[in-house]
């Protein structure tokens, strides 16, 4: 019965495969939940679920540095509202489209049920390219991106944040451009800066959240991070804090990438080396293999095309956290990493694993943290930013870190004992699928057909 709505998704979203296979892998998963469930399938909860609720689609015209006219596409994709305003990121890179904007605004409607804060799910950005642009012409992207964007979101209908492509900087284009149209000040984007209404640890949030989630699956095997080696593919936001934190616990992160290549350093990724990666990243915007320059210890590998693996993936590891980008673990890498004696993968990025690598941790008894539990992390952080521009206060680097922590531990919670639940004890891609599922399915019933 679900595999006829899979088809006729595929059928009524041609060119989406992104979104193809968001849907089935949820889907798939949902089998056992449905079973118990009939409801859902009477209330076509799922027929539901898998058509935006909105769909925004729009020019953004802008004048570059030479007086020339760039035009780029924007969209923001309005998914699902029913337990809270829709929240999620905006990305800007050219690989941006529909396809990829669904399969991540259709994740996000259950990430964000499994946060435990009233959040809907959306997604948004353009086919616009940062890279090699001066601050002028990313502002002036900017503010042409939010002529637009501004009347579709408000603090309690849409509130976006940031993804791959935009961080602080491009927030606070944003928010000017919308505080001007608006004549108001609004709790309207999140990742703001701390001086005009962010929150302490939002830009934290993403990387510390998946290596929580992953010291909670160490736990349920009596193990830590102690002496582990780490692999963390990525060098922007979710990177760098992913890097932070297992540093923190006592691991050893050995790899980063770009989408020029990676580097491998065997000695580890220490506190100064991250202090350099970080200026390098988020202030002069460089390459990656500036680190292989600056650190001789170091190997970097440009990336090869030809390949059908990624070698970053083949260095001998405990633990790997992908944060940089979707489909960027194939089955083959899954595969090697099985052979090498992985034993857990926590996912920074969205969907970073195919699904026949997912199913080869899962048969493996990989410890498999899937991207929608386990960087919940950062939206949940946004969600408690909102909370706190809404009581027109802020709180502690402490007290976000504390409330983000027993996030993390919910969210596996509610993961783990779904799954177990259900018949599969250990299958966290089962567990956060039903878990956060429920929560959706339960308001929508009760909310009638809207
Ligand atoms: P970011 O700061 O822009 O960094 C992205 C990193 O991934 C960069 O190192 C980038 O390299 C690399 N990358 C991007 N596209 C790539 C591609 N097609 N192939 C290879 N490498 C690629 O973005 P981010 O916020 O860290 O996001 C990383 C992942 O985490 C994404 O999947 C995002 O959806 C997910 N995520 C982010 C958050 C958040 O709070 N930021 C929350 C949940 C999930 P270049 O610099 O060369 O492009």
């Amino acid at each position: 019965m679900l595999e006829e709505l899979y088809q006729s998704v595929k059928e009524k979203n041609p060119a989406q495969p992104e979104f193809h296979q968001a849907v089935e892998e949820v889907l798939e998963s949902l089998e056992p939940v449905i079973e118990k469930h009939p409801e859902y399938r009477s209330a076509k909860i799922l027929e539901r679920l898998v058509e935006p609720e909105r769909l925004i689609m729009f020019r953004v015209p802008w004048l570059d540095d030479k007086g020339e006219i760039q035009v780029n596409r924007g969209y923001r994709i309005e998914m699902n509202s029913a337990i809270g305003p829709y929240k999620g990121g905006l990305r800007f890179h050219p690989s941006v489209n529909l396809g990829i904007l669904k399969f991540l605004a259709f994740e996000q409607v259950f990430k964000n049920a499994l946060t435990t804060i009233p959040m809907g799910g959306g997604k948004g950005g353009a086919d616009f390219d940062p890279k090699g642009k001066s601050d002028m012409e990313v502002m002036k992207f900017c503010q042409s991106f939010m002529s637009e964007l501004f009347r579709h979101i408000g603090p309690n209908t849409d509130v976006p944040a940031g993804d791959i492509g935009v961080g602080g900087r491009e927030i606070g284009f944003m928010f000017g451009q919308y505080k001007k149209l608006r004549n108001e000040w609004a709790g309207v984007l999140t990742g703001k800066a701390l001086q005009y209404g962010g929150s302490l640890i939002r830009p934290e949030a993403t990387g510390y959240g998946a290596v929580y989630f992953g010291e909670e699956m160490l736990k349920t095997r009596g193990d830590s991070y102690a002496g582990k080696i780490c692999l963390v593919s990525g060098s922007g936001n979710v990177a760098q804090y992913t890097t932070e934190k297992i540093n923190l616990l006592g691991g050893k992160v050995v790899t980063l990438s770009d989408s020029s290549g990676y580097i491998y350093d065997e000695a580890g990724i220490d506190a100064d080396k991250l202090a350099f990666v970080m200026e390098l990243k988020n202030v002069r915007r460089g390459r990656i293999s500036e680190y292989a320059e600056k650190y001789p210890g170091a190997v970097y590998t440009p990336r090869d095309n030809a390949l059908d693996y990624n070698p970053l993936w083949a260095h001998k590891a405990d633990c790997a956290f992908p944060s940089a980008t979707q489909n960027e673990i194939s089955a083959k890498d899954a595969q090697t990493m099985v052979n090498n004696g992985i034993i857990l993968v926590s996912e920074g990025a969205n969907m970073p694993t195919v699904p026949e690598g997912v199913n080869i941790f899962v048969e493996n008894k990989v410890l498999y943290g899937p991207g929608k539990a386990a960087n919940a992390g950062g939206v949940a952080t946004s969600g408690l930013e909102m909370a706190q521009n809404a009581i027109f206060s802020s709180w502690s680097r402490e007290e976000v870190d504390t409330k983000l922590h027993n996030i993390m531990i919910s969210i596996h919670k509610q993961a783990y004992d779904a799954a177990e639940f259900y018949g599969q004890p250990g299958n966290y891609v089962l567990g956060a699928n039903a878990a956060g599922f429920r929560k959706v399915a339960d308001a929508m019933m009760a909310q009638g057909v809207v």
